[in-house]
């Protein structure tokens, strides 16, 4: 068992995790990244990608991953394969064990463990992943321009990726296992109004169908939870809109938490209430969840983290 000591500690690898490893380590931090059980964050279990900026072509989610590793590394981080199972936040250094028993200490800490969406756990879903089936209508409704989609859900996450896929697609079928929406009333009738929209009720999702080899999804098999009858929906992409869980576990009764579990910052900084503490990416943004946001917000944890320390050491030396 060891103990690491830096001026910025990382929790988690994803693109906030190391956009701000990249800026820490660029202002003389010497930053560690602890990447958890995901090195590289949600995008490494996604195929294409095509609207991180600076590519014209598609890329591959975990070669993009593996290049911004490379990045961070090449300007000076320490990557450790470790997951962090406890956090000591009550003052500077704030202190973070492994699973192992090793102890991380930073005069800063950024925490950057993300959210994972949610899926259904049925059959299908896990091999037709990136192949017909996802959990972003942003990030992938692009690729079915024209397209049959289905969305399954009722809430708020359900309705607002219905809405916005009949920006690509004529046809969108909502799969709900109850007969009325949790969805916010306004945005119900907004659904209710678009004619690209239809509902399916009281329908659960038995399986996904189709091939992974060839071709991908083909459609959704669904039981009516009122008869029992089953039946194939066919669809070229399915989405699976049921909500998303933030790694915030470690953070409880130590954080801010909002109603969802996501981390509390200062509104339009990565700030959390402990100063020195900060919070970017997914972790901390219930709306926008993307790869660049999370980069943006990673910067900016960076950005205060050193201004932070900046501070701290002129006072230090006064
Ligand atoms: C299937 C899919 C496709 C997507 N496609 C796109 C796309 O095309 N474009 C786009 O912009 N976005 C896309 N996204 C969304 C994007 O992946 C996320 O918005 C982004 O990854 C969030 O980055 P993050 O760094 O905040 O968190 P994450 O990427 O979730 O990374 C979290 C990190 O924290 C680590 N961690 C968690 N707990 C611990 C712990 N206890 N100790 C140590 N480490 C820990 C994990 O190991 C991981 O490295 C997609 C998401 C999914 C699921």
């Amino acid at each position: 068992m060891a103990t690491h000591k830096t001026r910025m500690l990382i929790i988690g690898s994803g693109p906030a995790g190391l956009s701000a490893a990249i800026y820490g380590a660029r202002a003389g931090m010497e930053p560690i990244v602890v990447q958890g059980l995901q090195p590289g964050g949600q995008l490494t279990i996604t195929t294409d990608v095509e609207n991180y900026p600076g590519f014209r072509d598609v890329i591959q989610g975990p070669w993009l991953m593996q290049e911004m590793q490379a990045q961070a590394e090449h300007v000076g981080t320490r990557m450790m394969w470790d997951t962090i199972v406890e956090v000591q936040m009550d003052g500077s250094p704030f202190r973070a064990i492994g699973d192992g028993g090793d102890v991380y200490e930073g005069e800063t800490l950024v925490i950057a463990t993300g959210a994972q969406a949610k899926w259904l756990g049925v059959e299908g879903e896990q091999e037709l992943g990136g192949k017909g089936v996802s959990a972003c209508a942003t990030c992938d409704g692009f690729f079915y321009r024209g397209k049959k989609v289905v969305v399954i859900g009722g809430g708020n996450t359900a309705v607002e990726e219905a809405l916005y896929l009949t920006n690509h697609s004529p046809d969108v079928t909502v799969v709900h296992r109850r007969d009325s929406f949790r969805a916010e009333k306004i945005l119900q009738d907004r659904l209710f109004a678009n004619e690209k929209v239809s509902v399916e009720w009281n329908k659960a999702v038995k399986r996904f169908v189709g091939d992974p080899a060839s071709g991908g999804l083909t459609g959704v098999e669904v039981v009516d939870t009122v008869t029992g009858e089953t039946s194939i929906i066919p669809a070229d992409g399915a989405f699976v809109a049921i909500g998303h869980a933030p790694a915030t576990e470690l953070f409880k009764d130590k954080l801010e938490l909002d109603g969802s579990g996501y981390i509390v910052v200062e509104v339009g900084t990565p700030k959390t209430a402990i100063p020195g503490v900060f919070a970017c990416g997914d972790v901390m943004d219930h709306t926008y969840r993307q790869a660049v946001t999370a980069a943006g917000t990673g910067c900016m944890a960076a950005l205060d983290a050193e201004r932070y320390l900046g501070e701290k050491d002129f006072k230090a030396a006064e």
